[in-house]
This record gives structure tokens, sequence and C-alpha cells, in this order.
């Protein structure tokens, strides 16, 4: 008889691109020390973990730990010894820890350096990161042009931007022509105190554009542990967080393995990128991908999270500079 193969992780189709994500992906912004330190044992063994359960998916920033996550992904992806086109990588350019720069010269040069950090020939998607903090015309006429050519000479498959208000993909997607964004990042904005994404969810897909939403468990704000000392979100939402997350534990219930679940269930994301430093992380999290999938959500207590939290719905914070 033949051996039972475990459930494995839904993969999804990203817009328009062909490139078929996990529905779970890895978010590799803790890989530079962003959320607490992380050895490279653990970085190595933590990517490892992730793509033998599944998932294929990978995200980074040069502007994530100053670099050291992209080369830290670099180090753990390479220890894979698998060919190349079975990951899927993506990385930004704009935004460094020196400051914005999204110059058709600088972002030429940042994939160059980012492709020598990450030790590949070639990202599957370049992302201008954060394009709220600069001028939205420059994306339009200069980044996204700059992104053709580096596209052109095979250095990147797809182009995207992210960013937090949700009002930058449509001014730039309005302006650019039809195919030349094959992607948007969103983040913070599908979680379960936020579900504003899904909102413009009809309008990216008649653009045709591939939608990506990170950090299901608000950067933190739906964990045990809690929040960094550097999230934005104001009290109010903090401790209205802090009580969602006592009521879960009370129950003994998992609020990161609720709020996961809840960004799953929408099939149109095609990836819910969560920030993992540990194989522990990596293995709770794929489990909470596929238990969704065959049991389902846990409906009684995601109500009770979502009574709790009602008064701060769609609370969201300041980024980036006024246009
Ligand atoms: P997140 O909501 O995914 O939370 C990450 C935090 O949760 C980390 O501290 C992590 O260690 C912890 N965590 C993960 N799994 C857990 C579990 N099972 N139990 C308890 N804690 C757990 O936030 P994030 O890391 O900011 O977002 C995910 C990824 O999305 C980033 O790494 C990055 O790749 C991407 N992202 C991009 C942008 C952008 O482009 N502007 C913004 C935010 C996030």
């Amino acid at each position: 008889p033949m051996a039972l193969q475990p459930a494995s992780l839904e993969l999804r189709e990203l817009g328009n691109t062909g490139l078929k994500l996990s529905c779970v992906g890895f978010g590799a912004s803790p890989l530079g020390n962003v959320f607490g330190p992380v050895s490279d044992e653990d970085a190595i063994a933590s990517v490892g973990e992730a793509f033998r359960r599944g998932i294929n998916f990978f995200d980074t920033s040069p502007y994530y730990g100053g670099t050291l996550s992209e080369k830290m992904l670099g180090k753990s992806l390479k220890a894979l010894g698998v060919p190349r086109h079975k990951y899927i990588v993506s990385t930004k350019c704009g935004r460094y820890v020196e400051g914005f720069d999204f110059s058709a010269d600088r972002v030429t040069r940042s994939i160059d350096e980012s492709l020598a950090r990450l030790q590949l020939d070639y990202v599957d998607i370049l992302q201008c990161h954060d394009i709220e903090f600069g001028s939205l015309d420059q994306v339009v006429n200069e980044t996204i042009p700059a992104l053709q050519k580096i596209k052109e000479a095979g250095k990147i498959r797809f182009i995207g931007i992210t960013g937090l208000p949700l009002e930058v993909f449509t001014y730039v997607l309005d302006r650019v022509p039809p195919g030349t964004v094959d992607v948007i990042l969103s983040y913070c904005h599908y979680s379960i105190n936020d579900s504003t994404l899904e909102d413009l969810l009809p309008y990216l897909k008649n653009k045709g554009v591939g939608v990506i939403t990170a950090s299901p468990l608000a950067m933190g704000l739906l964990t045990e542990r809690g929040p960094p000392e550097w999230h934005p979100a104001s009290p109010e939402l903090k401790s209205a967080c802090q009580a969602a997350v006592a009521h879960c534990k009370e129950k003994g219930k998992n609020i990161s393995k609720l709020a996961l679940q809840y960004s799953l269930s929408n099939k149109d994301f095609s990836s819910v990128l969560v920030g993992m430093n540990s194989v522990g992380q990596v293995e709770e999290n794929v489990a909470a991908a596929i238990e969704v999938t065959t049991v389902g959500k846990d409906v009684e207590t995601l109500s009770e999270v979502e009574a709790i939290l009602k008064p701060v719905k769609n609370q969201t914070w300041p980024s980036g500079i006024q246009h």
C-alpha cells in the first residue's frame, strides 16, 4: 500500500506572473535581527525547515538589519543545495538604513548589490520599498522605468511596489502602463485587527496585479511576546491587542495561530508573509496553514477576539510624507 502523503502547503497563483507561491511565505526581516538577535545557525535552520515543509517564497530587503537580512537569507538559501528554480525570492530597493532613494541610478546599483549579498544571479520580484516615503511621481516616471530595464537585463523577473497607506497603490497603478507593475505587497492591512486590504481586491484583480499580504501577526501585536519597542501602533491599539492575547491565553489558545489562519482564509491573497526566526515558528506556522485547509478556523475564539478588537478595528498609523 502507498504511504499516506502528509498534507502539504497550498500553492497560489500570483496575479499574471505564472509564479505559484506557497500560501505561507517566509518573511526574512527577522534574519536582520529586527525582532531580536538571531544566530547564523538559527537562520540557516529556519530557512531549511521552511523549504522542506513546502515554503517556496522568501522575502527580504536591503533595509532589513542594514543588509544583514539579505546576507543571511543568501547564506541560508545556498545551504539548501537545491536548484535555483525551486524557490522564489523577492527583495526591494529604494529604502536603506541611510534613508530613501528611488532614483534610477540608485535602484540600478541596488539590484547588483542585492544579488551579490544574496549570492544569486536573479531575483524573482524586485519591489520599490515603502513608496509613501518617496515622490510617487518619481516612482511612476523614473523608478519603475529603471526597473523595467533591470528586468530586460534578466536580473529580475517581476516588478512590485510596497507601502502602508493603500492609496499609494492606486496612485501608481492608475498612472503606469498596464502590465508594468506585476505585484503589490501590503502589510498590516489583512489581519484580525485590520482587514481594509480586502476592499482593494476588486480593483487589483481588474488591473491583473498579484497581491501579497504581510504581517498577519501585526508585526508582533498578535503574539504572546508582544510588539517590539519600535512598533508604531497607538497605545490604545497596543492595549486592545494585549487584551486579545490575554483572552486567548486564558482559553489555552494561541493568538498567533488564530491570526495567521485568519489571513490565510482569503485565497485572493497569493501569499501571507510571516516573519520567522526559529525552526519552532516555522513548524507552528506551517502546521497552522495545513490545519486551516483540513479542519478550518476556530470560529468561536475568532469571534471573541474580533469583539475585543472591535473598538480599534481598522485603526492604522501614519506612514510616509504627505502628498
Ligand atoms: P509579522 O506580523 O509576520 O510578525 C513577525 C513577528 O512574529 C516576529 O517577531 C516573529 O518572530 C513572530 N512570530 C512568527 N511566527 C510566530 C508564531 N508562530 N508564534 C509567535 N510569534 C511568531 O510581521 P513582519 O515580520 O513585519 O512581517 C512579515 C514579513 O513581511 C517581513 O519579514 C517582511 O518580509 C514583509 N514585510 C514587508 C513590508 C514592506 O515591504 N514594507 C512591511 C512589513 C513586512
